[in-house]
């Protein structure tokens, strides 16, 4: 153990907290690059209601960086002295960054949207189905809009679809119509249908899908979702809901630390954390 009293503290916060793999995933990579004597992440569980409470700990104890997941990533806006653009676009902020006592606002999981699907293919006028219009969904509409895809939002409440599809810019159905999917390029599921322990679910039956189809489920618990394995089943490219996870933090391992977050090591660790719970 590095630790020491010059060792910078960073931290996921929410509620719940304790399945986070945010503190193994970032502290494989402090250790990798050999700067587990100046960083350590934690995590936290922090009820919506000592939110306010928490920040001016943050400020007392000049916590470096603070990763937010449900319920606080709109709830933390009113306390931070920034927020960057992007994060004010999407209306949700999922990074908190100390500089000197100023803390900012920014938000990374545009990033883990947009890496790994541009690996796979230029998402400019590609035809995009997001199924699902809650909060992962707004950074999911936010990023492939401005990549250029032309947006059609699937989802069970039709108003949360229509207005994600004003704010953003696309088409909103309701996810009965999901079954026009087939002409789509890209199909990403932003509900929690499949989620664990519901993982016997799927938004989409599987002779919608084709071998054309990207498709990307955002749930990374289970590691590979009944969706995922019907896509594979059919042909289709297939992105893991790990891989979200991965790029928002390793655009969060930069943002706290200034280093590369080493890529391959924090993905390891994720599908090993991943691949356990399954077992
Ligand atoms: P929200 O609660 O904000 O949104 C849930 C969405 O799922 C809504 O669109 C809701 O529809 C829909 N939904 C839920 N249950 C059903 C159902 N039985 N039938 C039809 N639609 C349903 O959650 P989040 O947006 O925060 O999270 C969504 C998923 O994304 C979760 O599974 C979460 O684990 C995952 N996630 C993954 C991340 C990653 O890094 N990979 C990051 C963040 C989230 P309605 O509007 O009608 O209620």
């Amino acid at each position: 153990m590095r630790i020491n009293a010059k060792t910078k503290i960073c931290m996921a916060i929410g509620d719940p907290i304790e399945h986070s793999l945010s503190p193994q995933m970032h502290n494989a990579g402090y250790e990798k690059l050999g700067i587990d004597s100046e960083y350590v992440y934690v995590a936290c569980k922090v009820g919506v209601e000592n939110i306010a409470d928490f920040i001016k700990g943050v400020r007392a104890m000049q916590i470096r960086g603070v990763s937010c997941t449900i319920p606080h990533k709109m709830e933390v806006m009113k306390y931070l002295d920034e927020i960057d653009e992007v994060a004010k676009k999407i209306g949700a902020v999922n990074t908190i960054v100390n500089d000197d006592g100023v803390l900012k606002g920014c938000n990374t999981d545009l990033l883990g949207v947009d890496i790994p699907l541009e690996k796979m293919a230029s998402l400019k006028n590609k035809k995009v189905a997001l199924l699902g219009a809650g909060g992962a969904a707004r950074a999911v509409a936010y990023t492939v809009t401005q990549r250029g895809a032309r947006l059609v939002v699937y989802n069970r409440t039709i108003e949360k679809a229509e207005e994600l599809a004003k704010e953003f810019g696309g088409e909103a159905r309701s996810l009965e119509a999901v079954k026009e999917v087939k002409d789509m390029d890209i199909i990403i599921n932003a509900t929690s249908i499949g989620l664990d322990p519901n993982e016997n679910q799927t938004p989409l039956a599987k002779e919608l899908i084709t071998n054309k189809h990207i498709v990307f489920d955002i749930i990374y618990v289970p590691y590979e979702t009944r969706l995922l394995k019907e896509a594979k089943q059919q042909g289709a490219r297939i992105i893991h809901g790990m891989e979200m996870l991965l790029h928002q933090g390793i655009a969060q391992f930069k943002l706290f630390t200034g280093y590369d977050g080493p890529e391959e090591t924090m993905r390891n660790v994720l599908i090993e954390h991943l691949e356990q719970k399954e077992n």
